[in-house]
């Protein structure tokens, strides 16, 4: 037997650094605010549908694209919400989350040797599915700017398409970072995947959790439709991490490609959530609207804390998440501070450098959560002060 089984190109990645920090969350007692999952529960209709769904023996294989009512679902949310206009039999396909929907996007599109455009810090799987499909990634990097927003060069962008690049892999609303990428930003992405005809695909999984701005999505870009594969998931619109239920829209012969490969990754999955999921996204707008509002909420609490606990917070614009430098706090390194944060002060978050190639430009940056109910992160915030006090 090989010392090390694993294969050569999935050997640069170990244990996610979620898995690392919720791990020692539980072991010492700390409060997490390093995994992005929602400590509350979604919407009661949604959740009785699944109960009804299971009851009424909806417990086998549901149909490889996705039951038709949740294809019809998806289309109609993409509509209403984005004006944009899916077939449900043929530009519509639903996944095990949007991770699985990435993967087989990347698989089916990137042969060996291709390049993939995208901007660190970046989502794990990225990088995972990228090296599975013996594709190379090309990174751009975000950097705070003078107003705590995350920017980019456009002249690095630009430098990051070449002859071999075969797709932009975009966030947004971005985790880590929060950032909601601007129309300006995303106009110049467009036109570079048109210019280099490159295929995007968009992780758009907080397309509901902007709370500053707009969401825009790159699909509806001039030029963009039909070389765009937009991934969502039902997973942070409604609080339900754990159930895996995303989807894939775009042009047939892109989601054909896409649904080849992921038969023979999952096949299906959840078959009495689809049902469930369905009925969530027809909820009325005052839903949505709720829910961003209460996290809005969330990240003003959370984000007022930190900076009083002596944190330099950066702008959070969306998602579940908002970062901070740990300078101000004498930290240099993200990872020590927080490996060490729940000795310290009995709290979790995580360091944002695991994110990027070019280490240095993260080094000392850490993502916090704010997706828990209100007293939780009012518990991590009286902790956390103790640092500065001495
Ligand atoms: C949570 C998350 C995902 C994964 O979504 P699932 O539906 O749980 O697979 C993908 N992309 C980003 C940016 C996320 O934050």
């Amino acid at each position: 037997m090989l010392m090390d089984p694993l294969v050569a190109r999935m050997r640069p990645f170990g244990t996610t650094i979620f898995a690392e920090m919720s791990a020692l969350a539980t072991r010492t007692g700390s409060v997490n605010l390093g995994q992005g999952f929602p400590d509350t529960d979604g919407p009661p209709e949604m959740l009785e549908a699944a109960v009804r769904a299971i009851r009424d023996g909806r417990n086998q294989y549901p149909p490889g694209p996705g039951i038709p009512e949740l294809r019809a679902a998806i289309a109609t949310h993409q509509r209403e919400f984005w004006n944009l206009d899916y077939d449900p039999d043929g530009e519509v396909l639903v996944t095990a989350g949007a991770t699985e929907a990435i993967a087989a996007a990347v698989l089916a599109l990137c042969e060996p040797d291709d390049e993939v455009v995208c901007f660190e810090p970046y989502y794990d799987s990225y990088a995972a599915s990228i090296a599975l499909a013996g594709a190379v990634r090309r990174p751009v990097t975000l950097r705070p700017g003078p107003a705590g927003d995350y920017e980019f060069d456009p002249d690095e962008l630009r430098a990051a398409f070449g002859p071999r690049t075969r797709m932009v892999l975009l966030n947004s609303p971005h985790n880590p970072t929060g950032k909601v990428f601007t129309a300006d930003e995303l106009t110049l992405i467009a036109s570079l995947c048109v210019e280099h005809d490159v295929v995007a695909v968009t992780d758009e999984v907080y397309e509901h959790l902007v709370f500053d701005g707009a969401h825009i999505p790159v699909a509806g870009l001039p030029g963009m439709r039909d070389r765009t594969v937009q991934i969502s998931s039902a997973g942070k619109t409604f609080s339900c991490t754990g159930w895996k239920v995303g989807w894939a829209c775009g042009p047939a012969p892109l989601i054909s490609a896409v649904t080849r490969v992921k038969q023979f990754l999952t096949y299906v999955n959840a078959g009495p959530q689809q049902p469930a999921v369905a009925v969530a996204l027809g909820l009325p707008r005052s839903y949505y609207e709720g829910f961003r509002d209460s996290l809005r909420g969330k990240r003003d609490r959370l984000c007022a804390g930190l900076a009083d606990a002596g944190f330099e917070v950066l702008h959070s614009a969306g998602t579940y998440f908002v970062t901070a430098d740990i300078t101000p706090l004498g930290g240099t390194d993200g990872v020590e501070f927080c490996r060490s944060l729940p000795e310290r002060c009995g709290v979790v978050a995580v360091p944002t450098q695991v994110f990027y190639d070019s280490v240095d430009a993260g080094r000392h940056l850490i993502r916090f959560a704010f997706c828990k109910r209100d007293e939780v992160l009012d518990e991590a915030v009286a902790r956390l002060r103790k640092l500065s006090a001495g």
